[in-house]
């Protein structure tokens, strides 16, 4: 018999959803004539990130595994072609540009979907091969705000904090995250943690009550984009009240004064400026002045602003000021969206960022990286972020762009312009695992590329902990690993030495081996322990974090516990922040401000969770969530459409049913980003959003529209 099962085997791997990495162990039969299938999926009891535990996504992963909609061929216009015609065409295509218009007029564009090992590859070929500086990634939109703000207070970007600090804290101060629906099991952990020491608080800051405000003690629901004025004004209260941690400050850390000349605001002032009791203002700042231990986990609601860092500094700055940092239970804690969006800074797969946490604009870091790749060349500034990205490709300066795993038209704000790019780009290649999105619609050339369950190499969650996806699965038609296909190209533009990899260790090495101390240069980012790992080591590489010191077995990587940072001086630095507010403002055109989110069952832009009929069970369609006073303002009533429209068009760009949610503030209204054209032929919201981004880390801002709503008048 043909398809009799031969074997059972039971494999570990990682969730590709979230930033939590929650371990996975799923049952892989194979059967006599050699093919393979996927029959049980559970959390791994020994993964220290879930302890067994998934939620929805995660527990219905084999639901979205299957062949549809998979791109299995690649193509060139429409027609299919080889893999070396496709990788020919490409590197024709690119090296006319570069030759007549140079490095720059060449990009990428990446995935905090891509493993460690792919988003290496892709970032040495642009930097180091091609010389460009042009590869970003859709991490961009998640996490950019808070690495340029732990860059300029801890000269690196490092999050200081584990999940266990979560539960060994004495208070917990959640901002601008709704964590029971975008990484459930960080919050079940905290669940859990609160019941097991009901002593311990938890302060919820999100102008929209949500699931995550049923665990809270508190809700300040503050006025959209106050943040700064809310953790300015708490480090006014910790001086006014004697909780400066002076000696941590005096020994440690420098700017002290000009940050607390900017923070001069009362708790009155504060109270008036973020529109929230002032009771509530004083019962947070009382609870963190008195708590001994205190975690600040925020999200998107603090990085998805027009002043993201400023945000994610001045919650860094009562860090500091209060000595509430290299410690267990204390500390700023950005959690980030993507499953590999750590991974990615890891490897420099950001514009601005070299690899192995090393600087662009900094000349040795380049020598260093150009000599250990032996690289003909290296890109010598910081290249185009996201929404610069494509506004270059819009504008002609950018004539290529190879995109990987991610689907801009529905994720980037302002979608009329990412068309327009597209549209007018010379070449636009995609490799990407499914058949039809709305971007890959604007591809010249498709890759079909491997899907969670074929992906073999190592992911990074929120907490630094490197964790092994394992390639369970044949590839199915021609799909091709990612490194595989960038490599593979390289060597079709000639580049053969720097990417003759044939396993994903390998890469995984050479990338460990850039990492760690040397010449004083004492960066946290060291997994240099493994620059020799042999292939069935990293087969068989059990769950880390690093800094890696050697045994890999302990948790041992509490940073910054001897006030030591990657800062010219040592000193983690205060940053002087005077708020602003969010570009996007409202007027008397466009009066309601428009926040967007995840839903619980559904992940980014539904090309896998959408299979799933049991993930639409919890919420079928998109809607508009506003308050009753608002939706009897407008006169509409529950299930009614409205159109939406906003600076970007005044002509009505998205029509949603209403749905009323009295959580909310009035003159305020949420709406999924899931939902597009491709799946459920809806528009996308993030095409309400202007390019409006923070100055420093082109973070979009993408949770403050000012909007207009209409009723859609009945026929
Ligand atoms: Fe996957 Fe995140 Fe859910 Fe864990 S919390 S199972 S990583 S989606």
């Amino acid at each position: 018999v043909s398809n009799t099962i031969t074997s059972e085997k039971i494999c570990h791997t990682t969730c590709p959803y979230c930033g939590v990495g929650c371990g996975v162990e799923v049952t892989v039969n194979e059967t006599t004539d050699g093919k393979k299938a996927l029959s049980k999926l559970e959390g791994n009891r020994q993964h220290p990130a879930n302890f067994g535990q998934l939620c929805v996504k995660g527990s219905n992963l084999l639901e979205t595994n299957d062949l549809s909609n998979r791109l299995l061929h690649p193509s060139i216009d429409g027609k299919r072609a080889s893999w070396p015609d496709a990788y020919q065409h490409i590197a024709d295509k690119l090296s006319t540009i570069i030759k007549e218009h140079g490095p720059d007029a060449v990009a990428f564009y990446v995935s905090g979907q891509l493993l460690t090992e792919d988003y290496y590859v892709v970032n040495k070929l642009a930097k180091g091969y091609l010389g460009t500086a042009n590869v970003d990634t859709n991490s961009r939109l998640c996490m950019s705000s808070a690495v340029s703000a732990y860059k300029r207070a801890f000269g690196e970007d490092i999050v200081p904090c584990d999940y266990q600090d979560l539960e060994n804290t004495d208070l917990l101060v959640l901002i601008g995250s709704n964590a029971a629906w975008t990484h459930p099991i960080l919050f079940q952990r905290m669940e859990k943690a609160k019941k097991l020491n009901p002593s311990m608080k938890i302060v919820h800051v999100d102008p929209r009550a949500n699931a995550t405000t049923s665990l809270a003690d508190l809700h300040l629901a503050i006025k959209p984009g106050s943040d700064a004025y809310l953790f300015n004004g708490l480090l006014a209260y910790i001086a006014d009240n004697n909780a400066l941690d002076n000696s941590f400050i005096e020994t440690h850390t420098d700017g002290f004064n000009d940050a607390l000349a900017c923070a001069t605001l009362s708790v009155e002032e504060v109270a008036q400026l973020c529109d929230v009791p002032i009771d509530n203002i004083r019962t947070f700042y009382s609870l963190f002045v008195s708590s001994p231990r205190a975690i600040s986990f925020y999200s998107m609601g603090i990085n998805q602003s027009n002043s993201g860092v400023d945000k994610a500094n001045s919650i860094i700055n009562c860090h500091l000021a209060s000595g509430k940092i290299g410690k267990e239970g204390s500390g700023p804690f950005s959690i980030t969206g993507q499953p590999n969006a750590m991974g990615g800074r890891e490897v420099g797969g950001l514009a601005n960022m070299l690899a192995a946490h090393m600087d662009i604009e900094n000349p040795k870091h380049r020598e260093k990286v150009k000599n250990y790749w032996q690289s003909p060349t290296i890109a010598t500034n910081g290249g185009l972020k996201a929404v610069d990205l494509f506004d270059a490709i819009e504008n002609g300066k950018v004539k290529a762009v190879w995109i990987m795993a991610t689907n801009p038209l529905v994720s980037m704000p302002n979608r009329n312009k990412i068309e327009r790019a597209l549209a007018k780009a010379e070449l636009v290649v995609v490799s990407d695992v499914v058949e039809k999105n709305d971007t890959l619609a604007f591809a010249d050339v498709k890759l079909p590329a491997t899907a969670w369950s074929e992906k073999d190499g190592t992911v990074t969650n929120s907490e630094r902990r490197v964790s092994r996806q394992q390639g369970l699965l044949i590839p199915p038609g021609e799909a091709k690993h990612d490194w595989q296909i960038i490599s593979e190209f390289a060597q079709t533009m000639g580049f053969n030495e720097g990417f003759n990899f044939s396993h994903p260790s390998e890469v995984y090495a050479e990338h460990a081996g850039l990492s760690g101390h040397d010449n004083h240069d004492e960066r946290y980012f060291n997994i240099s322990a493994h620059q020799h790992i042999s292939k069935h080591q990293y087969n068989t590489l059990r769950p880390f974090r690093w800094p890696l010191t050697g045994d890999d077995t302990k948790d041992n990587a509490r940073v910054f516990s001897d006030g030591k940072f990657y800062t010219d001086n040592g000193r983690a630095k205060f940053m002087p922040i005077l708020p602003r507010l969010p570009e996007q403002a409202t007027s008397d055109a466009f009066p309601f401000v428009l926040n967007t989110g995840r839903l619980r069952d559904q992940w980014h832009t539904m090309t896998r969770t959408g299979k799933a009929g049991k993930l639409t069970q919890h919420i079928a369609e998109s809607c508009l969530y506003i308050n009753a006073n608002d939706a009897d303002a407008l006169g509409v009533i529950e299930g009614e459409a409205v159109y939406l429209s906003s600076q970007v068009s005044e002509a009505p760009q998205i029509c949603l049913p209403v749905k009323i949610d009295n959580k909310l503030r009035e003159k305020t209204c949420f709406a999924p980003i899931h939902w597009n054209q491709t799946f459920a032929s809806s528009a996308s919201i993030a095409r309400l959003f202007t390019d409006a981004r923070d100055p420093l880390s082109g973070q979009p801002e993408l949770k403050h529209a000012a909007i207009q709503i209409t009723k859609v008048p009945a026929l």
